[in-house]
């Protein structure tokens, strides 16, 4: 039997739609929620993302604003206009889009962003607040992860999980909120030996390795849960995700496509976090 597909497009339009009227309510309190997104040089790939990000503002009546610096911008120049963002009390969000030119700290960068503003959940507070279990930001995209399955009603406590990737923004992350969620958490990565025998023991599969058609469908359990959030490109400009989609929606019984499955979500997790921000600002926190 083919696997139910997982609509991130579906999922993330009812998170936006939800971030859309509590920032109604914030606005009809006292002001709209805003994201400060600062984009430094002219990356074709971030200018996409910027853009997404603003539509997405404007969508669900979130004010966004923009600061587009030059590829050359000094660090202490960037440090300055996020100091100024930090103090402004009209701005609930700030994120510098990553990658940034090479001259630049990004950790510096990172770290300068005040915590309580820092929407996209990687200054090292939030990242150890999350691991602590503790309220914060959390990352978007590892956050839609998990609003995928609850939103699917696929069960996570008590479940094996396996993590492919350890990076900072998706796979740790990722782990870190499966096990609040209580699953027992394997993470893979390219050093792991075992790599296929250990996904084939698991219940939920999430593939954030940056390799098209890593995960196939032999490496699969009957009727697991396959959650994809690699982003490729191929050869013919095509995008893929790290999973052998046509192959494993016949073994998985729940699996999310490429595109159109994580990538939405993250976007969508974003507009809640800032929301998220607006409402504590505004002293209507809801949680
Ligand atoms: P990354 O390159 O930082 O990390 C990749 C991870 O894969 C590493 O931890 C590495 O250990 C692991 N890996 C590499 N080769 C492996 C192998 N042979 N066997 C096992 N593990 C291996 O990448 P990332 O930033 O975590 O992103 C992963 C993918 O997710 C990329 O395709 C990226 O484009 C995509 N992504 C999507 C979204 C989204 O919104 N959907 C957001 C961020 C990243």
């Amino acid at each position: 039997m083919s696997a139910k597909i997982i609509d991130g497009k579906e999922i993330s339009a009812f998170i936006k739609q939800q971030a859309a009227g509590r920032a109604a309510a914030c606005a009809a309190a006292e002001r709209a929620p805003c994201l400060a997104v600062i984009l430094v040089g002219d990356d074709p790939a971030s200018q996409v993302y910027v853009r997404n990000k603003h539509r997405a503002c404007e969508a669900c009546g979130i004010t966004s604003l923009q600061f587009a610096l030059p590829a050359d911008t000094a660090q202490a120049e960037l440090l300055a206009l996020i100091d100024r963002l930090n103090n402004d009390a009209g701005v609930d969000g700030i994120l510098c889009q990553l990658p940034l030119p090479s001259h630049l700290n990004e950790d510096a960068v990172t770290d300068a962003i005040a915590p309580e503003k820092d929407v996209d959940g990687f200054h090292p507070v939030n990242v150890g607040k999350m691991l602590a279990g503790k309220d914060c930001f959390l990352p978007c995209t590892p956050a839609g992860v998990i609003e995928m399955l609850k939103y699917e009603k696929i069960p996570i406590a008590g479940k094996h999980a396996v993590v492919i990737g350890r990076s900072n923004i998706v796979g740790k992350p990722a782990a870190a909120l499966l096990l609040r969620e209580n699953a027992t958490v394997t993470v893979c990565h390219s050093r792991t030996a075992d790599l296929k025998e250990t996904v084939k023991t698991a219940d939920i599969v999430v593939a954030a390795v940056g390799r098209p058609c890593f995960v196939t469908a032999d490496m699969l359990k009957p009727g697991c849960a396959v959650i994809d959030v690699g982003i490729n490109r191929l050869a013919d400009g095509a995008l893929a995700g790290d999973v052998d989609f046509a192959a494993a929606k016949e073994i998985a019984g729940a699996i999310t496509p490429v595109p159109g499955g994580v990538g939405p979500m993250t976007i969508a997790m974003l507009m809640m976090n800032t929301v998220k921000s607006a409402e504590a600002r505004l002293g209507m926190r809801k949680g």
